[in-house]
């Protein structure tokens, strides 16, 4: 879906439906808006059911302060308007008041952005903003003066949240990476201490990668067919929250050594079959670019010859074992240990460094056996014979750590024990 062609009103609706959906509002609460180059504001109603909202709910306030809609706009449209006066850069804002980052809001605190990669990049500068009543004056004057400090995302004491952004995707994407730092920290408390990662380690995953390329011209029947299956999952993926809208890599072997992968950069919420790339013998598609772990699966491959699908998420409570270097243990149903085997926790860094030492050791580990990996305050990678065992993995690993994580409210874990583990190997043949 192409945002710079979608009007006002409907990029609202297709948003604040994410939001929606994703959990992060309820029906009264939060609000979003977009400046439009006239110098008026598309902003969200007044009291309308969120889970319902129309194109024809969305309200334009001039720049005289009169509006046009059938409803009154949103009670905190003064605090839009103050972010809009004192940063012109900022074209779009959204306002929520998810769980996670609510937490945070009432225990007045700020989530760090420093535990995976990516996260600070895409969030900005996190500010905290001082109680002040909804809707009032001074509300927005103690919002707008913290992003004129240059923040782009403001945590509002005893309230919730506001991110900004020079499209409404670009806010939502910092409200979407902020409110999962939040939850992944919120998990990974529960099971030990978090782990924040230095500058220098943030480096790492900013290393770029280059490949040659060739002209792809005739897909074959069975790249169309693996094209629109990839796509199903991925999807899928984003809606069971494995995938974020930037954060989640997807790739399947074709033959040999051409596979296809996930692009870089694109919405994985909205992905076509003709985005995906192919790869083949080391190359890339001519005018594509691949996700940039494109050179570790490259190097999977080529190590696993029985290897044909290879995922690369960040679901919030399998990686909260990765942020607080607890381990995970699969000895908790059969289904788990079965389909999970026993998952590593590897040191930060491994999954950057392929080709050399470092790299090789990630590619030694990875195998029928440990099919699952989980790279420190990074994300994990889940293998397969094929995409539907791969993408089962991931589900698995991550309920599995749900119910591990929730379990510690109400006592210890008792894994099943080595009888019962023997008796499992030997009955599954593994
Ligand atoms: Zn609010």
């Amino acid at each position: 879906m192409k945002f710079k062609f979608l009007h006002p009103r409907d990029e609202i609706i297709e948003i604040i439906n994410r939001i929606y959906m994703n959990g992060m509002t309820t029906t009264s609460g939060g609000n979003l808006s977009i400046l439009d180059d006239d110098g008026s504001i598309w902003i969200t109603p007044k009291g309308v059911d969120k889970g319902t909202l129309a194109p024809s709910d969305i309200i334009r306030v001039f720049s005289d302060g009169k509006h046009e809609g059938i409803h009154e706009p949103s009670s905190e449209f003064p605090f839009h308007l103050a972010i809009y006066k004192a940063r012109p850069d900022i074209k779009a804002i959204v306002h929520a008041h998810p769980p996670a980052l609510v937490s945070f809001a009432i225990t007045r605190k700020i989530p760090d952005t420093h535990i995976i990669p990516k996260a600070s990049e895409i969030c900005g500068k996190v500010g905290y903003a001082k109680y002040a009543l909804p809707g009032s004056d001074k509300l927005g004057k103690v919002i707008a003066d913290i992003f004129k400090n240059g923040h782009e995302t403001v945590l509002m004491e005893n309230h919730g949240i506001v991110t900004v952004g020079n499209s409404l995707m670009h806010a939502f994407q910092r409200l979407e990476t902020l409110d999962f730092c939040a939850r992944l920290t919120l998990k990974a408390n529960i099971l030990g201490k978090v782990k924040v990662l230095s500058k220098r380690e943030l480096e790492l995953s900013r290393k770029g990668f280059l490949l040659g390329t060739f002209k792809h011209s005739h897909p074959s029947s069975n790249e169309k067919d693996i094209r629109k299956r990839m796509i199903t999952l991925i999807r899928r993926s984003y809606d069971q929250n494995l995938f974020t809208s930037l954060e989640g890599t997807f790739s399947a072997r074709i033959s040999g050594n051409e596979f296809l992968i996930t692009p870089f950069g694109m919405d994985r919420k909205y992905l076509n079959v003709e985005d995906l790339v192919l790869i083949k013998n080391g190359k890339k598609e001519i005018g594509t670019t691949p996700s940039r772990s494109v050179k570790l699966h490259i190097a999977l491959y080529k190590k696993n010859p029985d290897l044909n699908a290879i995922i690369i998420a960040h679901p919030p409570n399998i990686l909260a074992f990765g942020v607080s270097g607890v381990k995970f243990d699969s000895r908790t149903i059969p289904e788990s240990f079965l389909v999970l085997r026993d998952i590593p926790i590897l040191p930060y860094g491994l999954e950057f460094n392929y080709g050399d030492k470092t790299g090789n050791r990630l590619t030694g580990i990875i195998s029928e056996k440990t099919p699952i990996v989980i790279c420190e305050n990074s994300c994990v990678i889940v293998t397969g014979n094929s995409l539907l065992q791969s993408y089962d993995r991931l589900e698995v690993a991550e309920f599995s750590a749900k119910s591990v994580i929730a379990s510690k409210a109400i006592g210890e874990i008792v894994p099943i024990g080595k009888f019962e583990i023997d008796e499992l190997e030997k009955a599954f043949d593994l």
